[in-house]
C-alpha cells in the first residue's frame, strides 16, 4: 500500500485525475450532511463495491457523479481494483482488507476536505 503523502504528489501530475470537481448539488448536500456522514457512505460504497476480490462490474461501478464520494473516487483513483492496484499499490484479485479499506476512506476524507477548504 502506497503511502497516501505520494499517492497525492502522483494525482496532482495528472490531468485527468486533477479535473475533477464537486458539481453544485454535490457541495449542497456535502454541505447539508456533513462530512462525518458523508463518510459512512463512503465507507458503505467500499465495502459493497470494491471489497471483494471480485467486484461486482469492476471498472464501471463508479458513476462519474451523483455522490460527493463517487466524484472523489475518480479524483482519488479509488473508483475500481484496477486503479488501487495501479495508483495505490493495493493487489486485485483478493479482499481488501480492513485497513486497505481505511487508506481509501482517508482518501476519500482528504479529497473532500480539500474541496471545501
Ligand atoms: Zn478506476
Amino acid at each position: 500500500m502506497r503511502d497516501l503523502n505520494m499517492v497525492f504528489a502522483s494525482l496532482a501530475r495528472s490531468r485527468f485525475r486533477s479535473r475533477f470537481r464537486l458539481g453544485t448539488a454535490e457541495l449542497a448536500y456535502l454541505n447539508a450532511r456533513g462530512l462525518p456522514v458523508i463518510l459512512t457512505h463512503a465507507a458503505d460504497f467500499v465495502s459493497k463495491r470494491l471489497a471483494p476480490a471480485e467486484p461486482t462490474n469492476d471498472g464501471k461501478q463508479t458513476p462519474m457523479r451523483g455522490h460527493p464520494v463517487f466524484v472523489a473516487q475518480h479524483a482519488t483513483a479509488t473508483c475500481c481494483r484496477s486503479c488501487l492496484d495501479k495508483w495505490h499499490a493495493i493487489p486485485k484479485g483478493q479482499p481488501l482488507t480492513q485497513s486497505e479499506q481505511s487508506h481509501i476512506i482517508a482518501a476519500i476524507a482528504r479529497w473532500l476536505e480539500e474541496q471545501c477548504g
